[in-house]
């Protein structure tokens, strides 16, 4: 049987169910992740199909660019989902899951990007940019 997660906003009005296993958490550091997150963006990922979204009327996806929109929780605001136009996967917001998710960081991106008043000093592996390596982790 596969692994199940779940998780939510803040508020609850929008829940969630992933199966499968859950990537490493990828902690984002580019511009728009700073300004929308209020820090840096933490997420996992899974396919399209392992996401079951309950509540999705309770949704609303920002475009923040030509490649990728945001979706969050219109009642609370809590940033949920990270989703390229392009690709059969979607990014969730580590923080949204319910404890204990088994999550652990993995990486950093866009480094160069990050803001000014913090170090990234974990030891963990740093990208100037994105790297290909970003995957699902069942592929
Ligand atoms: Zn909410
Ligand atoms: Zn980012």
């Amino acid at each position: 049987m596969a692994e199940i997660h779940t998780g939510s906003c803040l508020c609850g009005a929008v829940r969630f169910k992933t199966s499968g296993r859950l990537r490493g958490v990828v902690y984002c550091h580019c511009s728009q992740c700073r300004k929308q997150s209020g820090h840096y963006y933490a997420a996992t990922n899974v396919t399209d199909v392992d996401l079951e979204v309950t509540g999705g009327e309770n949704l609303t996806w920002y475009n923040a660019s030509d490649a990728a929109r945001r979706g969050f929780c219109k009642v609370c605001g809590s940033a949920l989902f990270w989703k390229h136009n392009d690709l059969a996967e979607i990014s969730i917001m580590a923080g949204s899951f319910d404890q204990p998710s088994g999550l652990k960081g993995e990486r950093h991106i866009f480094v160069e990007d990050k803001g000014e008043y913090y170090e990234i000093d974990d030891g963990l592996p740093c990208h100037t940019r994105s790297t290909a390596s970003i995957r699902v982790a069942n592929d």
